[in-house]
């Protein structure tokens, strides 16, 4: 008679047992097969119960942990241990190595297991998933046409439009890597979010008085709020969110107005057989839309009107635009053109706060600045005081120091942007106000623009269809500009001087 009965083997700290319990016989010549399995009691443990990473710690194994032999408390080398995360969006472990990966922000397990043979014990430590603290945001823009930091009085957004967001996110230490920075907007029962493009380098040691504006998108995160989800997202209850790896954030709620299309017509004066030089629709459409806070702009180029042989100036051209106007669409603005192009004395004429204006025909550049200016007043808009003092908006001395340079009538640090080249433009060019004289303003500051804004958002004469049309593109150049005003604040007479 034979007999298996395996119990243990206490000398090596395992025990054993057979896959059956009890006796075998004889069992007349054939084998018996019985399978012995032995384990190994062990406890594992870690270092320590708790560990934490930022998202931006390189991938490492961030505890050791150490197996023990129940029976003799003797420390046990293996590589038996397997590893899992229970959370894997949280950080991901490699099974084999224990090496941890960030993934995002949040809390998670990491476990350690040790297979059956040492009874299936197994470790756990928490992970944390940081932000890194070295990242700070120093400062947010946005902005349609003028980037303001949120909050700025003169903050004009406008809905139908691309927003440029910008955050400014430098570290505490010379980071090379680059935090995960996502825009979130939400609205109109409506939410956007979208990844920010941000430098490869961020700046680092920055103290609050080296935040300057940037006018380079490449210098700071970046992201727009575009097509036709801003139509629906950009109500007054907006908010934009911008998050840095998870849990730094920035919110803001930007005005934002709800009024906006500017319809215009454009009536060339044709004086003995001259049909005076106008650019195309698209390209004053262009210009309406990226100087001003419209929504949509409507060009209509008017057939040809002729005139008498006297009408030369722009006060006549003036008078028949407004009657023109009166005449066939008095919700219309109508801007007359008149030859021949400048050669000294009144270039331009514009009511204030009315609809109607005329100016010199010219190339597009000579154009659009006397066209902008002169429809700036219609929009209600008097002069800034750049090279002038005659007809002077009340603000520009009211507020000599709403920004540096304001009493001069030059733009603030808030960088242009421009949407026909997706540029900044610095505030050290085109520095005047275009409701100025001075040559290098052809863009509106924003005291003007938020003005310009508010009149807008007021008058019934820009209400806005349901639909809007998509926005369009051309190109400015410089042209010097100087004028004069008269004391008859009914209207400006606008004047060229080279
Ligand atoms: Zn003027």
């Amino acid at each position: 008679m034979y007999r298996v009965d395996v119990r243990g083997a206490s000398g090596t700290g395992q025990t054993c047992t057979s896959n059956a319990s009890g006796k075998y016989f004889n069992n007349g010549g054939k084998a018996a097969v019985v399978q012995i399995t032995c384990t190994t009691a062990a406890n594992i443990t870690f270092d320590s119960p708790n560990a934490e990473v930022y998202l931006t710690t390189p991938a490492a194994k961030l505890l050791n942990f150490k197996v023990t032999r129940i029976s003799d408390q003797q420390e046990l080398q293996t590589n038996a241990v397997r590893y899992h995360s229970e959370n894997p969006l949280i950080a991901r472990v490699d099974a084999e190595t224990g090496v941890v990966t960030a993934i995002s922000v949040g809390s998670t397990r990491i476990v350690a297991k040790l297979p059956a043979s040492y009874n299936g014990a197994e470790a756990a430590y928490q992970l944390s998933v940081k932000t890194p603290q070295n990242l700070r945001i120093n400062r947010l823009e946005i902005g349609s046409s003028l980037l303001h930091v949120p909050n700025s009085v003169f903050q004009t957004l406008v809905p139908g439009r691309p927003a440029l967001v910008r955050a400014y996110i430098s570290s505490t230490q010379n980071a090379t890597s680059t935090a995960q920075v996502t825009l979130h907007v939400q609205g109109g029962g409506k939410a956007l979010i979208k990844p920010m493009t941000c430098p490869n380098t961020l700046p680092w040691n920055l103290d609050g008085a080296q935040i300057k504006p940037s006018y380079k998108l490449a210098d700071t995160c970046y992201a727009w709020i575009d097509g036709p989800d801003v139509k629906a997202i950009m109500g007054n209850d907006l908010q934009v969110k911008v998050q840095v790896d998870g849990d730094l954030s920035a919110q803001v709620a930007p005005k934002v107005h709800q009024n906006g299309l500017m319809r215009v017509v454009v009536v060339p004066f044709r004086r003995d057989g001259v049909v005076p030089k106008v650019p195309t629709k698209a390209q004053i459409e262009e210009e309406i839309m990226t100087k001003m806070p419209f929504v949509q702009a409507e060009v209509t180029i008017r057939e040809p009107f002729d005139v008498d042989s006297s009408v030369v100036g722009t006060s006549a051209a003036l008078k028949i635009a407004d009657s023109l106007r009166k005449q066939e669409n008095p919700s219309s603005h109508y801007y007359g053109v008149i030859s021949p192009p400048y050669g000294g004395g009144v270039i331009g004429m514009g009511y204030v706060g009315y609809p109607a204006a005329a100016g010199r025909e010219g190339d597009p550049n000579a154009f659009h600045f006397t066209f902008s200016h002169e429809v700036g007043h219609n929009l209600n808009l008097n002069h800034a005081s750049c090279g002038t003092s005659g007809g002077l908006d009340s603000f520009w001395k009211q507020f000599p120091e709403a920004w540096p340079g304001a009493s001069n009538g030059v733009r603030s640090e808030a960088p242009i942007f421009d949407l026909r080249s997706g540029e900044l433009i610095a505030n050290n060019v085109w520095t005047a106000d275009l409701m100025g004289y001075c040559s290098s303003g052809i863009w509106f500051s924003e005291y003007t623009y938020s003005k310009m804004s508010d009149y807008i958002s007021r008058s019934s004469l820009f209400t806005l269809p349901k639909t809007l049309s998509a926005n369009q593109k051309l190109a400015i150049k410089q042209k010097n500009f100087s004028e004069q005003s008269v004391d008859d604040f009914r209207y400006f007479i606008c004047e060229w001087s080279r």
